[in-house]
């Protein structure tokens, strides 16, 4: 894309992490990018922050009392910014025709439809809402082939092997001799840690992330490897590979973000510091170039990267995650409903940290497995095993 039109971009999940990351790359490139829309589900003072900064045509706030408060806010300010309201407005903005480039960063199933309506009006897609291709992985790939969108991952370790990817890779490993894929995981705060220590982990402890700075729900999914789970299931369908062909090593210092071994031996890798502003400028500029504000990697001031086989014991998440990918159908939008509720429950104190993997478990036993037509699909197993999943909260604390 030329860097004298501007992309114009709709930011949904701007006041997260990622949406955060996402804007502090923009403010660098103001020739290059037009903010024409945000969205959030209440956060309204870090958006209004937000709205002075980079005057978007529109934003989006779900909930409609933070949406009235905002609305009332700005107008008292003469600030023109249109607002939105009502989880709808975020498929609205994503299928703008004046919008070329949607970030789709908000957490959890919230994302799904937004993300999917993105993909069907054939924008260029940054995903960051890893929940989507979870849940939706057929439904959502069919709405990229046909529409023709641009699909760039944001996941660090997906945006790496897309990058040690040939450009006109497109689903064919065996076409370009790819044997298979390894994705890093950092092991979380409790790698090492056998199941004995894990029985009283606080969620305080579970959200401090050594490695990145995250929102909680991915920083508890970092802590149990339902994080690296859910990658092997992204990258399953992003990049259209069988799950024997997706291994999973633990390499703490996270400057690995994941690698592609060939045919012939050889091993690409994208290496970087832990800093999602990295992933983010690349499927901003895609096939360009530009500046993330990340420092370059010192290599001797990183020492030494160690690997270690993932503990499927202490953390049994990962092999659930793959258990779900084989059965295929809906049982991996299983697995996301169960593990969105538990870590919920988790997060509020109600549950403890071993307990989530107990839901998990329970409710994939639970619901039968049904094929993925279409977001109606989706949504109606979404429910039924979040239905499950709270049902069996009561029973776990
Ligand atoms: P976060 O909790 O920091 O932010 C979530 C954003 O989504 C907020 O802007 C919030 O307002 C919005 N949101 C939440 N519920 C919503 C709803 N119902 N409707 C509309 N908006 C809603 O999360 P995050 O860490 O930025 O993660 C966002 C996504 O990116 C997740 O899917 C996560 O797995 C993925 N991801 C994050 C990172 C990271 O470093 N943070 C890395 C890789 C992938
Ligand atoms: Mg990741």
């Amino acid at each position: 894309m030329s860097a004298t039109v501007p992309q114009r971009i709709v930011v949904l999940g701007a006041t997260g992490s990622i949406g955060q990351s996402t804007l502090a790359v923009i403010a660098r490139h103001p020739d290059r990018y037009r903010v024409y829309a945000l969205a959030a589900l209440r956060q309204i003072d870090l958006l209004e922050t937000q709205i002075d900064q980079f005057q978007p045509t529109v934003v989006a706030v779900v909930d409609p009392l933070a949406a009235e408060t905002l609305r009332t806010r700005l107008r008292a300010r003469g600030v023109s910014t249109e607002v939105l309201t009502g989880a709808a407005a975020l498929n609205t903005l994503a299928q703008h025709p004046d919008v070329d480039t949607v970030m789709a960063a908000i957490v959890g199933a919230a994302g799904l439809p937004s993300a999917l309506a993105a993909a069907e009006a054939g924008k260029r897609v940054l995903l960051a809402n890893k929940e989507a291709l979870v849940m939706a992985g057929p439904v959502f790939m069919d709405a990229v082939r046909r529409s023709g969108a641009v699909l760039l991952p944001i996941d660090s370790e997906h945006n790496a092997i897309f990058q040690s990817l040939p450009a006109d890779y497109q689903g064919q490993p065996d076409r370009h001799g790819v044997q298979h894929i390894v994705l890093t995981a950092s092991g979380g705060p409790f790698r090492g840690c056998d199941r004995s220590q894990l029985t009283d982990v606080t969620p305080a402890q579970a959200i401090s992330h050594p490695k990145w700075s995250m929102g909680p729900k991915i920083s508890v999914d970092s802590a149990t490897l339902m994080n690296k789970g859910l990658e092997v299931i992204e990258a399953h369908f992003l990049f259209g590979l069988s799950a024997d062909r997706i291994q999973v090593v633990v390499h703490p210092q996270s400057t690995i973000h994941s690698l592609v071994q060939y045919v012939d031996g050889s091993v690409l890798a994208e290496l970087g510091d832990p800093d999602m502003r990295t992933p983010i400028a690349h499927a901003l500029a895609w096939p360009e170039r530009i500046a993330s504000g990340v420092g370059m990697l010192d290599l001797v001031a990183c020492g030494q990267f160690d690997f270690a086989q993932p503990d499927t014991d202490a953390f049994p998440c990962l092999a659930l995650a793959f258990e779900a990918l084989a059965r295929g159908g809906s049982a991996p939008a299983v697995l996301n409903a169960a593990n969105e509720v538990a870590v919920a429950a988790f997060l509020a104190d109600k549950i403890s940290f071993l307990a989530i993997p107990e839901i998990i478990r329970k409710t994939l036993d639970a619901i039968p497995d049904t094929p993925l037509t279409d977001l109606a699909s989706v949504l109606a197993v979404d429910a039924l095993a979040r239905e499950c999943a709270e049902s069996l909260l009561a029973t776990s604390a």
